[in-house]
């Protein structure tokens, strides 16, 4: 069984413990692609150790030094703005992993189905712009989207065996973020540094940021409906701050279904990778008797109402999630670079879905417009 892969955001969070996964188990997987945006030094030392046939540099003005390193050992350099959705079409790849952050994992990926490759996806707004139009390809060009979000793994790893068996409904749990209990007096005035830390993960900063507001959880309600084929009204969130049930499903005889472990990114991404296999791994084991509570709570949805904002577009459908996702990558940057507060985020969201053109039954092109046209509004919006 050996995979060849394509890792898209190799020099992340996802994309570096995906090359630990690799490298744990050099017979079952090689290396045919690594890309990145900006972190060249890190790029060059991934390409020197694992010896892709291609990497993909996407920032243009760091083209010469990539090129100047991995030039001599035979690996091929790209650069440009179609690079990523040519190079995951190379004859060699079986699977690509999408570990690249926000809307620009949606074309790659689409060019990547197209070409028959599987896709083992962490890139959750791929399938929060465009699901419908994603997942139908996927089924026209027969090929598997596989989760690596641990919520959806979970979900998908309580269903292999009962793909025949009908959902009731699937609940996914939520660890609350690092303002889990707090009021909207309290998160007025939270900083960038307050909110990048997360109690259970360490991640990049953009899911960082959407794990403090629970946008995070509404990407993956959508990003849920999509994977499992759920109506909104079968998909239920629940706070469980200590993140150790990953997500669970319930079906038409009550009976639920959990997937457990210690909050490890690289048992998802591993599952994904090596489907339908489980490969023997030396990850930490989870002790019970470390945990004497697991606890479980509703999500404050007042003060966190981006994860409303996400049930909303579900319910609206069209290209109202591509609206959400959009001004939600504008708010996350510009909280970021501290130019708005906490909550503005989610006002900043509320008026582009009331503001932009919605369309009902979007084409790929729709998608591309709304994502030009909310970016174009949010960039507007004054407080
Ligand atoms: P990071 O920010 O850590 O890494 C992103 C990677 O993508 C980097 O390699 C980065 O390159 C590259 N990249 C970023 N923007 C672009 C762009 N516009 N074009 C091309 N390449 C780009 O993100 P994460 O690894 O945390 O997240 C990746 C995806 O996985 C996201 O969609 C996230 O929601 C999802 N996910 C992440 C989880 C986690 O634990 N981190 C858990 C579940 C889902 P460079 O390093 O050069 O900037
Ligand atoms: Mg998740």
């Amino acid at each position: 069984m050996k995979r060849n892969l394509a890792i898209l955001g190799s020099t992340g969070s996802i994309g570096t413990q995906a090359l630990e996964v690799v490298a744990a188990n050099p017979d079952i997987f090689e290396i045919e692609v690594l890309t990145a945006q900006n972190n060249a030094d890190l790029l060059i030392e991934q390409a020197i150790r694992f010896r892709p046939n291609v990497v993909v540099i996407s920032n243009e003005t760091l083209y010469d030094k990539v090129f100047s390193a991995l030039d001599p050992l035979d690996i091929k350099v790209y650069t440009g703005e179609k690079s990523l959705s040519s190079v995951v079409q190379m004859e060699s790849i079986n699977m690509v992993l999408t570990a690249l952050v926000g809307y620009a994992g949606l074309i790659p990926t689409i060019a990547a189905i197209k070409a028959g490759k599987h896709i083992a996806l962490a890139n959750k707004e791929t399938l929060v712009v465009a699901g419908e139009l994603v997942t139908g390809l996927a089924a026209k060009n027969r090929v598997d989207i596989l989760p690596v979000d641990s919520e959806h793994s979970a979900i998908f790893q309580c269903l292999v065996g009962e793909f025949h068996n009908p959902i009731e409904k699937i609940i996914l749990t939520a660890s609350g973020g690092p303002f889990l209990g707090k009021d909207r007096e309290f998160l007025k005035n939270v900083t960038k540094l307050q909110a990048l830390k997360h109690p259970n993960w360490s991640m990049g900063a953009k899911i960082t940021i959407d794990s403090a507001s629970l946008m995070n959880k509404g990407l993956e309600v959508i990003e849920a409906k999509w994977l499992f084929g759920l109506t909104p009204d079968q998909i239920e969130v629940v706070v469980h701050p200590q993140s150790i049930i990953h997500s669970m499903v319930q079906f038409e005889d009550g009976s639920i279904k959990a997937q457990m472990g210690l909050p490890d990114m690289r048992v998802p991404i591993q599952f994904a990778l090596s489907y339908p296999a489980r490969l023997k791994s030396d990850f930490p084991r989870f002790d019970f008797s470390k945990y004497p509570s697991l606890t479980f709570q509703q999500p404050d949805l007042q003060t966190f109402r981006n994860l409303g904002f996400a049930f909303e577009a579900l319910n609206q459908g069209g290209n109202m999630a591509c609206i959400v996702n959009a001004a939600n990558e504008i708010a996350v940057a510009s909280f970021l670079r501290d130019e708005i507060g906490f909550l503005e985020m989610s006002d900043l969201i509320e008026d582009c879905m009331q503001r932009v053109s919605f369309v009902k039954t979007p084409t790929l092109e729709d998608y591309i417009k709304t994502d030009e046209e909310t970016r174009r509004r949010a960039l507007e919006f004054s407080f």
